[in-house]
């Protein structure tokens, strides 16, 4: 049973369309016609049948290719001929998202592996306290599992919120933001606390790691303290939030409130959660020393609604922003991914205005800008978790940095826009743009 029909049979019409007029193009001359013919039918809302009318006699390959191409990416096609598309093969398997997306998730993992170098730890005594229905299983390490249970796909990532590993992390405690190539960094440091979240974007970054079936937790928090000395530098950010969300799974792993506690110590560093939930009970409870940011992602609720599934909603962010402010935390905030859509403007706007409706200019740490991005690899894998996303339909290219991006001039419009509407409302707060290029932040001002 295909279980994603729509998209299942414009595929199945694209291929039809370049089987029967062009028997005499190789394999890989078909493969990007199909993709063109499927990406357009998608992007303009009509049956692959309906673009080729004119051009249907149109033998010449390259000549039918040019003019997909500009049919396809029409804004970019008129500042750049030469575009650097990424056209892959089709991989559709049958694991889309579509019908779990519906589902209202709670939290409650049915299966929850501990390393046995941790299974008496505090965190893995507070799991079989919240989860006694769960079934708890002592294995040797994660590595074993995984070298002996290797064949993980998209399907078993799909589940993978039933699954927690509770771990012993021996050598990975913090890195620095590896940014992106010829990217101008932030210099911003990463305390790998955790691996894999349980919300569903359709842009997250993490579904390439589909070898991945669960969410990795440690329960050595101490000795990510005990190593960061050793690590730490003056006046140094770092956050929690790079593979995972920071506050998502907080009320069960208590890890807020070891993190503040310890960075009491460290005034000299500002330490950052950054998140899409409102879990914030923690935080609201504990006494810090000022050196603690808490962050959110934002975008419309539009975009919310259809990419952020299971996540807290723009009003719910906004008000625990708002508690967070009254509890002494200064806030930050992320307009990443900012997605390109018809109506970005105003939608955008509206939601720059609902953030300064709420929250004043003097709480706000800094407000990062980052459009949509990422590996080419990860196309497929959306295409295949989410077959009726609507980000991939966008203008999307490969950047300086090879990875799929807006046009440097969207990108500029977009950032334009959003600076000129922040700094409507305060000129100091600062303002960074998130793994962009040097050129792109030399022509802004921020
Ligand atoms: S909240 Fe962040 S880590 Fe979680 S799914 Fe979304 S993008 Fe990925």
């Amino acid at each position: 049973m295909q279980v994603y029909p729509r998209e299942s049979s414009r595929l199945k019409s694209a291929e039809a369309i370049v089987r029967e007029n062009f028997p005499q193009f190789g394999v890989n001359k078909k493969q990007e016609i199909i993709r063109l013919l499927y990406e357009i039918s998608k992007r303009e809302g009509i049956e692959p049948e309906d673009i080729l009318k004119e051009e249907e006699s149109l033998q010449d390959y390259l000549r039918l290719k040019k003019i997909l191409l500009q049919r396809r990416y029409p804004l970019a096609y008129q500042d750049q001929p030469s575009l650097k598309t990424y056209l892959p093969k089709f991989k559709f398997q049958a694991h889309p998202l579509n019908s779990d997306l519906a589902k209202n998730k709670k939290f409650y993992p049915r299966k929850v592996f501990i390393e046995k170098s941790v299974i008496s730890s505090g965190l893995a005594t507070r799991f079989k306290g919240f989860f006694p229905k769960a079934d708890f299983e002592e294995i040797e390490s994660f590595q074993a599992y995984r070298v002996k249970n290797k064949d993980f796909g998209i399907g078993a990532y799909n589940k993978r919120q039933e699954t927690v590993f509770i771990v012993r992390e021996n050598y990975d405690f913090f890195k620095k933001c590896p940014c992106t190539k010829c990217a101008s960094a932030c210099g911003y440091h990463i305390f790998n606390l955790g691996f894999g979240c349980i919300y569903e974007c359709t842009y997250c970054y993490l579904q390439e790691y589909t070898n991945t079936p669960g969410i990795i937790l440690p329960a050595n928090i101490g000795d990510f303290f005990n190593a960061f000395n050793a690590y730490k530098r003056e006046g140094m950010r770092i956050g929690s939030g790079e593979f995972t969300d920071s506050l998502a799974l907080d009320r069960w792993t208590g890890y807020s409130l070891e993190l503040i506690d310890f960075f009491k110590q460290h005034p000299q560093v500002t330490f950052e959660f950054k998140t899409k939930s409102i879990e914030i009970d923690n935080l609201l409870k504990t006494k810090h020393a000022g050196n603690i940011v808490v962050s959110w992602s934002l975008n419309p609720q539009a975009v919310i609604d259809e990419n952020e599934f299971f996540s807290s909603s723009l009003e719910e962010r906004l008000a625990a922003a708002k508690k967070c402010v009254a509890a002494g935390y200064r806030v930050g905030f992320h307009f990443d991914p900012i997605i390109y859509f018809s109506g970005w403007q105003s939608g955008y706007a509206w939601l720059i205005e609902a953030l300064f409706a709420g929250i004043e200019p003097k709480d706000i740490a800094w407000i990062s800008l980052g459009t949509l991005r990422f590996r080419p690899e990860l196309k497929t894998v959306i295409e295949n978790r989410f077959p009726e996303n609507k980000i991939l339909d966008e203008e999307l290219l490969l950047g300086y940095d090879n990875k799929l991006r807006y046009s440097d001039k969207i990108r500029y419009g977009v950032y334009s826009y959003m600076i000129s509407a922040i700094r409507g409302y305060s000129n100091d707060i600062e303002l960074y743009l998130c793994m962009e290029n040097k050129k792109m932040r030399g022509e802004l001002s921020l």
